[in-house]
């Protein structure tokens, strides 16, 4: 998503930039997604909710969004939907084939299976969707996202001097049916088990975990998952039977209907420590954009795509 939305604006601002694309497809995790790009309604929620995030960043997103999607529009991004259907939020809801098409195309070429050489010479835009893959294998977690966001960008700038932010360790997730449930890509979406605010929680040794209170992402809850746990309900739902389907373990107890789920990692919330410019910063020449720049949700939860298309949109102009 920064990537291309970079690109595109670049070329409308009349430069040629080189797209490279280490995988075999563009659109990254955007395009595998639900493609819902929003903002908190109210500010002051933005900050509560992402307490320890960087307000700098967070303003600019915030203030910038509704002015980005209007660019998005100006380009022929027709939404499917004018809200999130979420009272909390407000943005716009995409087909995410469609949009990754529409901005491939504003990008120009994307050269696939060509990743950021190590020699990359600036000016220079990381946009290569933090390192979801890495944490998920550090963490015995499950991924959720492309498979070739790895960390590049992010190694990239940190050898030619640049910080990292805080919450290297955090991840937005969503909690999954886990093996032997058999996940694929076009399953991301229909496979979240999102009924956890009804679910009590079990480690695998069956200790209750169940906490007091559950966020309306259910962000929280997938950090607490971890691993391995069990959301045991009363009844079941359309989302277990789909895990059943996929060969989730769903077994009666006494409790009620247990199913084995697992945390998956859908991006990071840490990476480069960039300002509103979308500069690295103690870097030269190099910007980040979408999750590559870090620090934005630190401590909650908020769109990746939004902060993708705002700081891809920075990047642009500021290059
Ligand atoms: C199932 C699912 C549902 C989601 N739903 C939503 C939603 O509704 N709303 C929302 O806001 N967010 C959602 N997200 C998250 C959102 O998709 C990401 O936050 C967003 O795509 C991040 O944008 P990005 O540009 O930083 O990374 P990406 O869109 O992932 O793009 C990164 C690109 O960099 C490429 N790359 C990696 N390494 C290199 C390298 N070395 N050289 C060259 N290229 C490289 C990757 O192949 C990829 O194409 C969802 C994600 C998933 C998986």
């Amino acid at each position: 998503m920064a990537g291309l939305v970079a690109a595109a604006r670049l070329r409308e601002l009349g430069h040629e930039p080189r797209v490279l694309e280490k995988g075999t497809r563009a659109g990254g995790s955007m395009l595998l997604s639900s493609c819902v790009v929003w903002r908190h309604l109210e500010w002051d929620r933005f900050r509560e909710e992402c307490p320890d995030g960087d307000g700098a960043l967070q303003r600019l997103i915030w203030e910038r969004l509704d002015d980005a999607l209007g660019w998005l529009e100006s380009l022929g991004a027709e939404p499917v939907r004018r809200d999130t259907e979420n009272p909390l939020t407000t943005g716009r809801r995409y087909d995410p084939r469609a949009l990754t098409r529409l901005l491939a195309e504003a990008a120009g070429e994307v050269e696939l299976e060509t990743p950021l050489p190590k020699e990359a010479e600036p000016p220079l835009l990381l946009a290569t969707g933090g390192f979801p893959g890495r944490l998920a294998r550090e963490r015995g977690l499950l991924l959720r996202a492309n498979p070739w966001s790895e960390g590049d960008g992010l190694d990239f700038a940190v050898a030619r001097g640049a910080g990292t932010t805080a919450g290297m360790d955090e991840f937005y997730g969503r909690v999954m049916p886990a093996p032997p449930a058999r996940i694929r890509e076009e399953d991301f979406v229909p496979l979240a088990q999102l009924y956890g605010r009804e679910a009590r929680v079990f480690t695998d040794d069956w200790r209750e975990i169940t906490p007091q209170r559950v966020a309306w992402h259910e962000n929280d809850l997938a950090q607490l998952v971890g691993p391995r746990a069990w959301y045991v309900v009363e009844e079941t739902n359309y989302r277990i039977e789909a895990a059943r389907a996929a060969g989730a373990t769903v077994a009666g107890r006494e409790e009620g209907i247990a199913v084995h789920v697992a945390a998956a990692v859908t991006h990071t919330i840490g990476g480069l420590h960039v300002n509103t410019d979308a500069r690295v910063i103690g870097t030269d020449g190099i910007w980040a954009a979408g999750v590559d720049a870090g620090g934005v949700a630190t401590g909650g939860y908020a769109s990746g795509l939004a902060q993708a298309l705002v700081l891809g949109l920075a990047a642009a102009e500021s290059i």
